[in-house]
């Protein structure tokens, strides 16, 4: 039963650097493995499993779904997209400007519609080679398209030639966002996270972000944020740009949106909800009946339990509790993010936390090498909270207290 965990897999591409656990099943922000040992999930698959595993209402309405018509095709209407779509315009604030969504199964797909429609924004005005701004340790996918919009050169190397068209600029500084366009009549659009999630838990502060959406305005530029890893309520709003009180004229979602089910979706302002014309964009599984009711019960899941107070009050709490069991620490460079989307951020690389973690009954990520991520369900309580910080930061102090490697 557990041979094909303990050798790297025969017949599966060696793309991912997987740990020797398979999980069988989950039962709220637990989960167990193939030989019945038990794990808090610090990590819900990623920023994935919103509601947790095995969600009481959740569960039956899919198993409903899939009785009734799993996959149909665009080809027709699919009344769950109509519903859904609105709702999330409506969440973005988008509704009196009249925005629009379109769906996909991925945070890439996502993305890539996201750019794409930066670009015919662009054609659309005579712009016949659009740029996009993109940022330093971006993480935006790993199509082509959207791993030239990351910025990481590890994700690139061995794939260029890259896509051309996109300037990079640091997070944060309005200055050098100013001169890195100055003059350009070829600038489309600013594509960013709000919170990047794999480069290492890196938050754009309210005041750049007000000063982005101002410079995007003036010059007729598209605000494009990434949300797929820390929008659906993850930070305590259901987008984590909406704590500066701005709004996005694109956003990419995927990741939360249907709490495990594929699902990806690209919420438009009025500047670009209507820019794709029939031909031009769309893909098979893309808005598919069990992929829109996963994100329509998730949703309304999420407002019936409250779980965008949830995700603030206890990522508050986890937060609190990390800082007061790591205080002192010197190799603790800081404890940062919102809600419950949180890195620890050491100063050395930290891969093998990941392992000690889960030998320790604790599943999580290290992200950017030195930061540990924590993005579990936002069902998380308090006392769970507790259990990981009592997991977790013993951990660390003892890996901080190990000789560094030469
Ligand atoms: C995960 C992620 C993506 C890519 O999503 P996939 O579903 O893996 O293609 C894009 N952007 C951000 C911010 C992400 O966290």
């Amino acid at each position: 039963m557990t041979a094909f965990i303990e050798a790297a897999s025969p017949h599966t591409m060696n793309t991912y650097g997987r740990l020797p656990i398979a999980l069988s099943h989950g039962q709220g922000v637990r989960v167990w493995d193939v030989n019945g040992k038990a794990y808090l999930d610090g990590l819900g698959g990623i920023a994935v499993n919103t509601l947790g595993h095995n969600h009481p209402k959740l569960v039956p309405a899919l198993q409903d779904q899939i009785a009734k018509i799993i996959h149909s095709s665009n080809y027709y209407h699919i009344p769950n997209q109509e519903k859904l779509a609105a709702k999330l315009v409506d969440l973005a604030g988008l509704s009196a400007e009249g925005g629009k969504t379109f769906f996909c199964s991925t945070g890439l797909e996502a993305n890539e519609a996201a750019l794409k429609l930066a670009r015919k924004f662009g054609h659309d005005k005579g712009i016949e080679k659009p740029e996009i701004v993109v940022y330093e340790h971006a993480f935006h996918g790993r199509s082509i398209a959207t791993l030239s919009a990351t910025g990481n050169k590890k994700v690139q190397a061995g794939f260029g030639p890259l896509v051309e068209g996109f300037i990079r600029v640091p997070l944060n500084d309005i200055a050098a966002l100013k001169q890195a366009t100055e003059g350009n009549p070829n600038v489309v659009a600013v594509f960013f996270e709000t919170i990047q999630g794999e480069g290492g838990i890196n938050a754009m502060r309210n005041e750049y972000l007000q000063q982005v959406r101002k410079l995007c305005d003036e010059r007729d530029w598209l605000m494009m944020i990434d949300e797929v890893q820390c929008g659906m309520g993850r930070t305590g709003k259901w987008f984590a740009h909406q704590w500066a009180g701005i709004k996005p004229d694109v956003m990419p979602l995927a990741k939360g949106l249907g709490s495990g089910v594929p699902i990806g979706a690209v919420v438009a302002g009025a500047r670009a909800a209507n820019i794709f014309q029939p031909g031009n964009h769309g893909t098979t599984f893309g808005g598919n009946p069990l992929a829109m009711r996963a994100g329509v019960e998730t949703i309304q899941i999420m407002e019936e339990e409250g779980l965008l107070e949830n995700a603030a009050v206890v990522g508050a709490h986890l937060k609190a509790g990390l800082e007061a069991a790591l205080a002192g620490e010197k190799g603790v460079r800081e404890v940062r993010g919102h809600g419950l989307m949180l890195g620890i951020d050491l100063d050395r690389p930290c891969g093998v936390l990941t392992q000690r973690a889960a030998d320790a009954g604790l599943l999580l990520s290290v992200t950017a090498d030195s930061v540990v991520r924590l993005v579990p369900s936002l069902i998380l309580t308090k006392a769970e909270a507790d259990e990981i910080v009592a997991i977790l930061c013993p951990l660390i102090k003892a890996f901080l207290a190990e000789p560094v490697a030469p």
